[in-house]
C-alpha cells in the first residue's frame, strides 16, 4: 500500500499558519514513508473562493518547502484537483445514491426549515430532527415536483447508526445514532458540500491518512457514511490539537500574524517558520529543537500532541534568531537589502553591508531589526543612559577624547579602520596608562555615543569619521 496523504485547502483567504502546520505534518508523514503528498483545492464555496487566494496558497506552501507530488499545477493520475472541474463526478454520484435509495430530493423551503428548527427546540429536540420529511417521497413525485420547477437539495439518507474511528491522535471516538440527521450532500444551486466531495475526493484519490485540524473531527461522522455508501474503506485519521494563543484561546487575526504571506512580508525565515510550526503539537524522537525538517528521517504520526499547542511570537523569533546566525553573509545582506528600507544602509557599498551583517549577526531576530543600528554609525549624537553619564563623568575621559579628536583628523579616508582602533588603544594604556574599565568604556562612549554595543573597531570600520568627530564636538 503507498501512502497517499493531502492537504486540502479552500481558498478563501491567505495560507493560515494552522493550514500550513497540517500541510507540513501530511508532508513529512507523506515523505517519511515513501509516500505522496497531494494538494486538492476545496473551492465549491464559490462566493468566497478566489484563484488569488489559491496562487498565494500554492506560493506560501512552496515557500515553506512543502513540495506536493500531485496537485493543480502537477498532474497526475486522480486529477483534476480542483474540486471546481470535478463537478460532473460528484453529480453522477449523488445521482447513483438516489437510484440507490441512499439519498433523496428535498423540497424543504428556508422558511419551513425554519419553522421546524423553531418546533425542534420547542420540544428540546436536536434541529435535524424533522429534516426527513420527503425521505420517502417516490422518485416519480420528486422528479414531477421538479419538472414543476420547485428548488431542491440532495440529502443523504442516514441509515441511523453509531459510527467510531480509531483516530491516531485522539484515540477511540464514536458518535451516537442521533448526532446528525438527513445531511444535504448537493445544495440548491447545485454545489456539492464539503462533507460530501471531500469524502467522495479522498476516496477517488486513494488518500490513506487524513490529517487534518481537530475542528473537522465531527465532521467524520457524516463522511463515514459517505464511505460506506461508496463501498469504501475510511482512511485513518490523525485530528491534530488546536492552535492557541497565550489566553489559550483558538489562534485568530487578534493574536497576531496568522498567515504564512505575512510573516514572509516581515521578513522571517521560511526553514526557521517550519521548524517551529513542526514542534507546535509534534515532538522531534531525540527532543532536538532545531533542525532540517527535511532532513527528517522518520515522521511519527503517535508523536502528536494531543492537547492544544500554544502560538509564541517570542519563540518564533527565537527560532528565527538561530536560523539567521547561521546564514551567509550573502544572504543576509540581500535580507537587509529587502527589509531595512532605509537609504544610509541601501547606498553603501557590498564590502561595508557584509561587514554590517557580520557585526550585527548575533545582535537580532530579524532582518528588519537591523535598521535599529544604523543611528550608531551615522547620528552624532550620544544615548545619555546612566552608565554613559558616568563614563563621561571619569577624569580619564575627557583625556581620551582629546587624544581621538587629535588622531581622527590624520585620517585620510572616509573610514578609520579596525587596526586604528588597535593603535588608539595600545598608545592610551601605554602612554596615558588608562587601564580596564576607564579604557574600554571611555574609548566606546567617545567614539560611539553609547556605553554598548556591538565590537567597538567594528562599529568604527563602518562610521564614517566625520560622524564620529561631530559626535566628539557634541
Ligand atoms: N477544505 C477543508 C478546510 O480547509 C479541508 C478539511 C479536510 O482536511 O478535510 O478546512
Amino acid at each position: 500500500m503507498t501512502v497517499r496523504v493531502r492537504f486540502a485547502p479552500s481558498p478563501t483567504g491567505y495560507l493560515h499558519i494552522g493550514g500550513a502546520r497540517t500541510a507540513l505534518y501530511s508532508y513529512l508523514f507523506a515523505k517519511a514513508n515513501n509516500g505522496k503528498f497531494i494538494l486538492r483545492v476545496e473551492d465549491t464555496d464559490l462566493e468566497r473562493s478566489k484563484r488569488e487566494y489559491e496562487l498565494a496558497q500554492v506560493n506560501d506552501l512552496k515557500w515553506c518547502g512543502i513540495e506536493y507530488d500531485e496537485g493543480p499545477d502537477r498532474p497526475g493520475d486522480y486529477g483534476p484537483y480542483r474540486q471546481s472541474e470535478r463537478q460532473e463526478i460528484y453529480k453522477n454520484l449523488a445521482e447513483k445514491f438516489i437510484q440507490e435509495g441512499k439519498a433523496y430530493y428535498c423540497f424543504l423551503t428556508s422558511e419551513e426549515l425554519e419553522e421546524l428548527t423553531v418546533k425542534a427546540e420547542a420540544e428540546k429536540k436536536a434541529p435535524h430532527t424533522y429534516h426527513g420529511k420527503y425521505r420517502d417521497l417516490s422518485l416519480e413525485e420528486a422528479k414531477k415536483k421538479i419538472e414543476a420547477g420547485e428548488d431542491y437539495v440532495i440529502r443523504f439518507k442516514n441509515p441511523g447508526k453509531t459510527w467510531a474511528i480509531k483516530d491516531i491522535v485522539r484515540g477511540d471516538v464514536s458518535w451516537p445514532v442521533d448526532m446528525v440527521g438527513d445531511f444535504v450532500i448537493i445544495r440548491s444551486n447545485g454545489m456539492p458540500v464539503y462533507n460530501f466531495c471531500c469524502v467522495v475526493d479522498d476516496a477517488m484519490m486513494k488518500i490513506t491518512h487524513v490529517i487534518r485540524a481537530e475542528e473537522h473531527l465531527n465532521n467524520t461522522c457524516r463522511q463515514l457514511m459517505i464511505y460506506e455508501a461508496m463501498g469504501e474503506k475510511a482512511p485513518e485519521f490523525a485530528h491534530c490539537s488546536l492552535l492557541v494563543g497565550e489566553d489559550r484561546q483558538k489562534l485568530s487575526k487578534r493574536h497576531g500574524a496568522t498567515s504564512v504571506t505575512q510573516y514572509k512580508e516581515l521578513g522571517y525565515l521560511p526553514e526557521a517558520l517550519v521548524n517551529y510550526l513542526t514542534l507546535l503539537g509534534w515532538s522531534h524522537p531525540e527532543e532536538k529543537d532545531i533542525f532540517d525538517i527535511n532532513a527528517l528521517e522518520s515522521f511519527d504520526l503517535s508523536r502528536l500532541s494531543k492537547s492544544p499547542a500554544m502560538y509564541d511570537i517570542k519563540k518564533l523569533n527565537y527560532y528565527n534568531e538561530q536560523y539567521l546566525r547561521a546564514l551567509p553573509v550573502e544572504k543576509m545582506v540581500e535580507g537587509f537589502e529587502t527589509f531595512i528600507g532605509d537609504e544610509r544602509f541601501n547606498s553603501q557599498t557590498q564590502e561595508w553591508k557584509e561587514k554590517f551583517a557580520t557585526l550585527i549577526n548575533e545582535k537580532i531576530q530579524l532582518f528588519s531589526e537591523a535598521k535599529d543600528f544604523l543611528d550608531l554609525f551615522f547620528v552624532p549624537g550620544a544615548d545619555e543612559d546612566e552608565q554613559y553619564k558616568e563614563a563621561m563623568s571619569w577624569e580619564t575621559t575627557p583625556q581620551i577624547k582629546e587624544y581621538l579628536k587629535a588622531e581622527l583628523s590624520k585620517v585620510e579616508g572616509e573610514y578609520a579602520t579596525e587596526e586604528d582602533v588597535g593603535n588608539w588603544m595600545n598608545y592610551l594604556k601605554k602612554e596615558l596608562k588608562i587601564k580596564g574599565k576607564p579604557l574600554f568604556m571611555g574609548i566606546r562612549v567617545c567614539l560611539t555615543g553609547r556605553a554598548h554595543g556591538p565590537d567597538l573597531k567594528g562599529v568604527v570600520a563602518l562610521s564614517p569619521v566625520k560622524v564620529i568627530k561631530d559626535r566628539l564636538e557634541k
